[in-house]
Formats: C-alpha cells, structure tokens, sequence
C-alpha cells in the first residue's frame, strides 16, 4: 500500500486489480504545471484552484485496497487530475450502458469522426456552438434515425503545431461518435461515407465536402491509450474495448500543454480552449443510450462527482474500514500518508 521512503516518509501507492498502480503523482504534476499557465495566462482564481486541486486525498483501506471516498477536485476543464477522473468515470458508465443496450436489442456498432475545417482561436467558441446545434439537425435527419438506435458523442479540439502547415496554431473541432445502429445497416439501410459526408455538409451549412471517418466497431483485445481504465472493466469488455477508446473525457492536457515547461504558445492555447470549453458540454447521449444512461441512474460524469468514479463497489467501503490520509507534499512532489 505504501513505499517506505525512509523512516519517517511513507509515499502513497494506490495499486489497482491488475497491480499497476494509479498515477496520481504524475496527473497531480501535470496539474501543477497547467495551473503554472493559467496563472500565466492571467485567468488567477482558476490557476489557484487547481493549485489545490486533489491536495489531499482521503481512502478507505480494505483487503490491502484503497478507495478514495473524499478529496477536493477543482472541476477546471483543463485540469488533468480532474479530466482523468472523468475518463475513469466516462469509461465506467460506457461499459454499463453499452452491456445494457447489447441485452436488450440486437445491434451493432459504428465510430463516426465528423470534422470541420481548422479554425483561428477566436472563431473557436463559436464554430463549437455551430457545430453542437448541427449535430441536432444531423441525428434527426431520416437516413440517421432509420439506424441509428442511440449514440455517445464527444467534442474534441486539437491543435495544428506543425510549423509548415498552412494551418499551423489554428484548432480543430471534431466530433467522435459511437453509434448503436440496427443489424439492417449493414444490409438494406447503408449509409455510405459520401452520404455521411452530404449529411453533414447539410447540417453545418458548408460550402466544401467536411472530413468524415466511419468505420464498424471491431473487436480489439489491447489499445494503449486504455491503461488508466481498470483491469475488471477492460476484462468485462474485451470484445467492445474499441468502444472504450471513445469512452474517455475528450481533453488530453498533452494536447494543451506541450513538454514540461511554460511557454507562450502553451499558454496561449490554455487561453484559447479555457475560453472556449468553459462551460460548454463536451460529451452527450442520445436515443436508446441515453435512456439506459437515465435508468441506471448514472449522474453526470463532466460535471458531477469526481471521487467515486464507479470502480469501487460503495459497499466495499466498509463504515469501519481504516481511513487513510495522503497529501501532496511540495518539495518530495509526491503523496505523503499521514
Ligand atoms: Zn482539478
């Protein structure tokens, strides 16, 4: 549970099912550092609020298991301790709901990627909002609702950082979505890429054929990008892990924040995506998946609570299990057990 540092320090080791161990010491950095440019970018009470972000965190010790059951997370869209705590969450509730649809109706699944051209920093809020009301008018179009049994849609911005590129430092929404479609897709009710493409083109209202990916859901036994996902989750769902690569909080700090030191470009992408996703919803469900979403009761995983995230089972918390206190200590940079 705890490396004995020497003999008065223990640092703090949360170890998951499968062994590895959860990183809170690097997200707790990669906060620290995010917090460094937000304070540079002048935005103060966000900077010192994730300054404190997850400061200490409180378990409850049982069978040699930690589970966290009280911390402060300071909820910055930004912030990479609260967003991996989402991702946990997300992925938590995808494989629920997804097992759930499977039960109940015979369907298969579809990734769509549905993009627009890059945009300056300053048209990036807008073409966002732009972007969400289409995405309305596009899933109540009567080739999608013929198929389409229920969806996760998350919004993503990347940043064109190649200097070459004509497009360099301006930003690129985009849309992931996991359809749940009817078996008939594949058969009579296809839709094709060049359809997909017009149905977007007619939503957003472009004057140019938008980049659109789509591609069947495949069984995938391994993917890197899923390692902070539990071991039990990836297990239950093996033969849907593709649909978790979905499944995860769409705001990757490595993206906002390149290398490790503060810099002018980096903290002018914090002020440009700060501004653009405060506030702004970033993941939604829709048809059959949200209605499994309502009935199991899930709460929201952007917004909502961001310690119980949905590995641990509340009644493994035992009322009288040992409490465990571990706090970030600032000249170790690590957690420390009290
Ligand atoms: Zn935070």
């Amino acid at each position: 549970m705890c490396i004995q540092k020497d003999n008065n320090i223990n640092i703090l080791r949360d170890t998951r099912a499968n062994g590895k161990d959860r990183d809170w010491k690097g997200k707790k950095k990669r906060s620290l550092l995010m917090a460094e440019h937000y304070g540079e970018a002048g935005l103060n009470k966000k900077a010192e609020r994730m300054e404190q972000c997850a400061d200490t965190l409180l378990f409850k010790k049982s069978a040699e298991k930690l589970k966290l059951f009280q911390a402060y997370f300071c909820k910055v869209r930004l912030c990479p301790m609260c967003n991996w705590r989402r991702s946990l969450k997300i992925a938590f509730h995808n494989k629920q709901i997804v097992e759930a649809a499977n039960e109940r109706e015979n369907l298969k699944w579809i990734f769509l990627t549905l993009t627009v051209r890059n945009v300056e920093g300053s048209e990036l809020k807008n073409t966002m909002d732009v972007m969400t009301k289409a995405w309305n008018n596009f899933s109540r179009y009567a080739a999608f609702k013929k198929s389409v049994k229920g969806y996760f849609r998350a919004m993503e911005v990347t940043k064109n950082r190649e200097k070459e590129s004509e497009w360099y430092a301006t930003y690129h929404p985009h849309f992931h979505v996991l359809l749940a479609v009817k078996p008939s897709f594949f058969t009579k009710d296809y839709i094709k890429q060049a359809e997909w493409i017009a149905m977007w083109r007619k939503a957003m209202k472009l004057d140019y054929d938008p980049i659109v990916h789509v591609q069947r859901v495949k069984a995938k036994k391994e993917s890197p990008d899923l390692n902070e996902i539990e071991q039990d989750v990836k297990r239950a769902v093996e033969e849907q892990n593709a649909i978790l690569e979905v499944s995860k909080y769409p705001v990757k700090d490595s993206d906002v924040i390149v290398g490790n030191s503060v810099t002018t470009d980096n903290v002018e992408t914090v002020l440009d995506l700060d501004n653009a996703l405060a506030y702004k919803r970033l993941i939604a469900y829709g048809g059959l998946l949200k209605e499994i979403h309502k009935e199991l009761n899930l709460d929201d995983a952007e917004d909502g609570d961001l310690i119980r995230v949905g590995e641990e089972n509340a009644d493994e918390i035992a009322n009288g299990a040992i409490e465990v206190m571990a706090y970030w200590h600032v000249g170790l940079k690590n957690y420390v057990l009290k």
